[in-house]
């Protein structure tokens, strides 16, 4: 299937039955309703004379018209290329450039970032040109911006005018499209968190990512009863496929809690819409759960949802089955590039699997654990992960150098992390190969000493990074996010850690923290951490 041919499906099953909730703009649509606006929206991009495979652009936070515009390129066959909410002007310059965008769909502004504003600074033009005849040399491929909300930018057209530019001939032409599109058509360009730099653009395929997000949502067992809690943002493969294909392909209802991610908004969502799975990376969880209102709100409607994103320490994940009623939580593994998830635990899987490990591979991929020289490693061995199969990216994005360095000649994926795979399957997540600290000789991997730390009554949330030391190459560094109203020493810290762990996995360097420098996607940029520990200690 395309997506376009897996929607309709969807709509001809579940037509009636609700599809999405937009609380922060009031919304609730069923699937046939937001069909109605799926079609009319990718019959007025035709109209504008927008072609299959030609590249449309979103830069905006979670919202209704983000699902539809997701939906309607797909069926009119255009890439859509996901762009990162809290890029800035450079950012999204280098986007639009790269992946020779001829249209974009923008929020007028969200949090701190003027998008308009923005826009306007690149391509003044856009303050005096008809809506789709933008000719401005910073954005050569540019020609059409379709405005969220009111219009503010001139030449830009506003989101609800594109649905009453269809006609019947761009209506035939979409339902032509319906059958000439191809399931190994490139959909999507997405972009990678960029937890560890600049973010890279992965091309993604039909076949890629709605086989992914069927995958996703069958390890959780959602049904059409089940309703999603979406606070992730859409930007990303955690919530454009593991969410809102996830859904498609099981008929689930997604519900997004607001525009960006928010602990309390999240939780009134949960009890007010009666939702019976959540996705999160692990700080969103702990969020939730420390909040100061988190006992006021009935959340037992839980039932399942993903922890993914980044290591999810046991502890979290315990506290998450108990006191949000998530019995029934997964955590997946996986990267963009991978469209995305490639393991994941499912309902089946012993508990003590379901919190320690990323469960076992997915249906249709082959993975393999290898040394730095690229022989596989024996069971239980530490190695670098690598992955083949259908959800493989077709590369990045106009770079061959980065895909050949990624993606190797046996078509292997190699994922930059650091795993072990036991006899029965199940795949641990050691860390980054990246993040790996080499102390004196003795490698230590960080997630190990933050899984310790994390078993402090009065440890919130932390982070352990290595930084540059004369005497040991590098040395352990901590940065801590204590409980509300709790108080400790750095030394309170080290006494912890005494006769529990050896003495070269314990911080020498720590430090108390109110929040870390973080990615939108909610994943901790340990590159900032470590820049800002060097200069501190320089
Ligand atoms: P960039 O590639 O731009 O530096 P990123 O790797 O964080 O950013 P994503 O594709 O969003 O971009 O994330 C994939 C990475 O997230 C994986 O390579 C892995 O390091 C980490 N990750 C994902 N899920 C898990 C998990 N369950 N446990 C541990 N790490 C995870
Ligand atoms: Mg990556």
């Amino acid at each position: 299937d395309t997506i376009g041919q897996h929607f309709d499906r969807t709509v001809a099953r579940f037509g009636d039955r609700l599809a999405l909730v937009a609380r922060q703009q009031g919304l609730r649509w069923s699937w046939r309703e937001l069909a109605e606006r799926v079609d009319a929206f990718a019959a007025g991009l035709l109209t504008l004379g927008l072609k299959p495979g030609e590249r449309i652009g979103i830069w905006s936070p979670n919202n209704a018209e983000w699902v539809i515009t997701q939906f309607a390129a797909a069926k009119a066959g255009l890439v859509l290329v996901t762009i990162n909410p809290a890029y800035r002007l450079a950012e999204l310059e280098y986007a639009l450039n790269k992946a020779g965008c001829r249209a974009l769909v923008t929020a007028t502004a969200f949090k701190t970032s003027d998008y308009a504003g923005m826009l306007t600074t690149l391509a003044p033009e856009l303050d005096a040109c008809l809506p789709g005849r933008l000719a401005s040399p910073r954005l050569p491929k540019l020609e059409l911006v379709v405005q969220i909300g009111a219009r503010t930018i001139l030449g830009a057209l506003p989101f609800a005018e594109v649905p009453d530019l269809a006609t019947a001939a761009t209506r035939a032409q979409l339902a032509e499209l319906g059958t000439r599109l191809q399931f190994d058509d490139p959909i999507n360009i997405q972009f990678t968190s960029g937890t560890t730099g600049s973010p890279k653009g992965a091309t993604l395929t039909h076949h890629n990512i709605l086989n992914n997000g069927f995958f996703t949502a069958e390890a959780m067992k959602l049904t059409e009863e089940d309703r999603l809690c979406i606070p992730v943002p859409l930007y990303h493969c955690f919530g454009m496929v593991m969410g809102v294909l996830g859904c498609l392909t099981h008929g689930a209802a997604m519900v997004f809690p607001g525009e960006g991610f928010d602990p309390l908004a999240t939780l009134q969502t949960i009890a007010a819409e009666r939702c019976t799975a959540l996705y999160g990376v692990p700080t969103m969880f702990i969020a939730q759960m420390d909040h100061p209102q988190f006992a006021e709100l009935d959340v037992s409607c839980l039932r399942t949802g993903i922890m993914a994103g980044s290591p999810c320490p046991i502890e979290v994940m315990r506290r998450a089955m108990k006191l949000m009623h998530l019995r029934d939580i997964t955590i997946a593994y996986g990267m963009t590039e991978t469209s995305p998830v490639s393991f994941q635990t499912t309902l089946d899987d012993a508990v003590e699997r379901r919190v320690s490990t990323v469960g076992r591979v997915h249906p249709h991929l082959e993975v393999k654990v290898v040394d730095s020289e690229g022989c596989v490693v024996p069971v239980g061995t530490p190695g670098e992960l690598c992955t083949r199969g259908y959800s493989v990216m077709q590369g990045y994005w106009d770079d061959p150098e980065r895909t050949a360095q990624a993606i190797d000649g046996g078509r292997w994926m190699h994922t930059g992390d650091l795993a072990t795979i036991d006899a029965e399957g199940y795949c641990a997540i050691v860390g980054r190969i990246k993040d790996m600290v080499i102390r004196g000789g003795e490698n230590v991997y960080p997630r190990e000493v933050e899984e310790f730390l994390y078993r402090h009554p009065k440890i919130s949330d932390v982070q352990v990074f290595g930084v540059p030391d004369a005497k040991y190459g590098e040395e352990i560094c901590a940065w801590i996010k204590l409980r509300e109203g709790e108080a400790m020493t750095e030394q309170d810290v080290r006494d912890f850690c005494r006769d529990q762990i050896a003495h070269y996995k314990v911080p020498r360097h720590v430090r108390f923290v109110d929040a870390f420098p973080m990615t939108v996607t909610g994943k901790m940029q340990k590159f900032l951490m470590r820049a800002a520990m060097e200069k501190m200690l320089a």
